[in-house]
C-alpha cells in the first residue's frame, strides 16, 4: 500500500511529475495527438481504405497549437518552440483542401447518393449528373 501511495504521490508530485497548468497543456497535447490516430484508424476501417479524415487534421492542428503554447509558455526552449512553430501550416492546408473536396460532392437527384466532385454520372444508379456550374450554390474554386 505504501508503494502505491509513494508511486501516486511523492511529496507534491503525482507519478513523479510536478503538475501545474502548463504540464496539463502539454499532456493534453499528447492526448490529442494520440486521439487523432484513433480517428484515422476508425475512418480507415469504415471506408476500407487509408484516408486522412478532416478530424485527423483538426486534431493535428489542435495538438500543434497546444504544444506551441506549452513550448512558449513553459518550456521556453527554442528547439521545442521551432519544432512546433510551423507544423500548423500543412494541417491548415489539408483542412482547406478537405473542406473544398467535401463541398464539391454532388448529390444525385435520382437516388440522393453522394457522388465524387467532378463526377458526370452517379456511381450508385448511373443517372447523369448536371454539370458542376449548373449546381445551385456550388463553389468550384
Ligand atoms: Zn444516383
Amino acid at each position: 500500500m505504501n508503494l502505491l501511495a509513494d508511486l501516486l504521490s511523492f511529496h507534491d508530485r503525482v507519478l513523479g511529475t510536478e503538475w501545474h497548468f502548463w504540464k496539463v497543456i502539454g499532456w493534453l497535447a499528447n492526448a490529442v495527438f494520440f486521439s487523432r490516430f484513433l480517428v484515422q484508424w476508425y475512418v480507415t476501417e469504415k471506408r476500407k481504405q487509408v484516408v486522412g479524415p478532416g478530424g485527423f487534421w483538426g486534431l493535428s492542428l489542435t495538438r500543434s497549437l497546444l504544444m506551441s503554447a506549452y513550448a512558449i509558455g513553459y518550456n521556453k526552449d527554442l528547439v521545442i518552440i521551432f519544432a512546433y512553430a510551423f507544423t500548423w501550416v500543412p494541417y491548415v492546408r489539408n483542412l482547406i483542401i478537405h473542406r473544398r473536396h467535401a463541398r464539391g460532392h454532388q448529390t444525385c437527384p435520382q437516388c440522393a447518393n453522394g457522388c465524387q466532385p467532378g463526377a458526370r454520372f452517379c456511381s450508385a444508379c448511373g443517372t447523369q449528373l448536371p454539370p458542376a456550374n449548373a449546381m445551385p450554390g456550388r463553389d468550384v474554386s
